[in-house]
């Protein structure tokens, strides 16, 4: 695989995870070259989109993502919690709303609170008229009626880490959304390589959801931000166009869509 790195976004890595407590700075400085032009670091609660907004504004090309993870909408929370992400969301460099969403894998999981939660959150980015970015595992027929309840019209966003098939993911685009391609693109079994040849370039995103789902060559190792470059060349491998120019329509579609300032 040529492994040279092409200008491009990473839409979702949790860079201000503990994971990167011990060399930051290092993975930072290494995002040039990785040819990064835009990090988006989401929030998966408070206190983590508290941790994004200060990463986001210590790096000009790092920006933050507001959301409550469906991880933390098993249990009732208090109003105050969605008040506190209201008045963060309106924080600088804060351009969207995730992630949020559904997550039916684990056995403690509340589909109820998670759906309410969930509700909630898509109506706070169309109040404040920003992107979501959407997490859904197990979790598909609940997503797409939420979605179509909710004044899915005026959503616009991202499916986050990309898990379903080609019928999802044309489902997931008539309503506005877009599909964002992680590293498990390069796993044997993976349904991605259908998806990304199917749909139109301008419906994909890039990411790497790092620490999690490291791309091969470096399945099992801590995800990082610059292995980005083995997950646009996989996509470009199943596209006709060529991958500097996938590489730059992806940058392009999470422009457009984040509207960076
Ligand atoms: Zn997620
Ligand atoms: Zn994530």
């Amino acid at each position: 695989m040529n492994t040279l790195a092409l200008p491009c976004a990473d839409i979702h890595c949790h860079l201000s995870f503990p994971e990167f407590d011990a060399d930051r700075d290092h993975v930072i400085e290494q995002l040039r070259t990785a040819g990064i032009q835009r990090l988006i670091d989401p929030g998966t609660g408070v206190e983590s989109s508290r941790r994004s907004i200060g990463l986001a504004g210590d790096h000009d090309f790092i920006y933050a993502n507001v959301g409550l993870h469906p991880h933390e909408a098993n249990a009732p929370l208090s109003p105050a919690v969605f008040d506190e992400l209201a008045m963060l969301a309106r924080s600088r460099k804060v351009i969207g709303i995730g992630e949020i969403g559904l997550d039916y894998h684990w056995p403690d999981h509340n589909p109820l609170l998670q759906q309410e939660v969930f509700r909630k959150m898509l109506r706070m980015a169309i109040s404040l008229d920003l992107p979501v970015v959407i997490h859904c595992r197990d979790a598909w027929p609940d997503m797409l009626r939420i979605l179509s309840e909710e004044r899915c019209s005026v959503l616009r966003g991202a499916m986050h880490c990309f898990s379903g098939d080609l019928e999802l993911a044309r489902r997931c685009i008539a309503l506005g959304l877009k599909i964002s391609v992680p590293g498990t693109i390069t796993w044997k079994k993976s349904m991605l390589p259908e998806v990304v040849s199917a749909v139109a370039l301008e419906d994909l995103l890039s990411e790497t959801d790092a620490p999690y789902l490291a791309p091969t060559p470096m399945r099992g190792k801590r995800n990082e931000p610059a292995f980005i470059v083995h997950t646009i060349r996989k996509i470009a491998g199943f596209r006709p166009e060529p991958p500097e120019k996938v590489a730059d329509t992806l940058l392009h579609n999470a422009i457009t869509l984040f509207d960076f300032p």
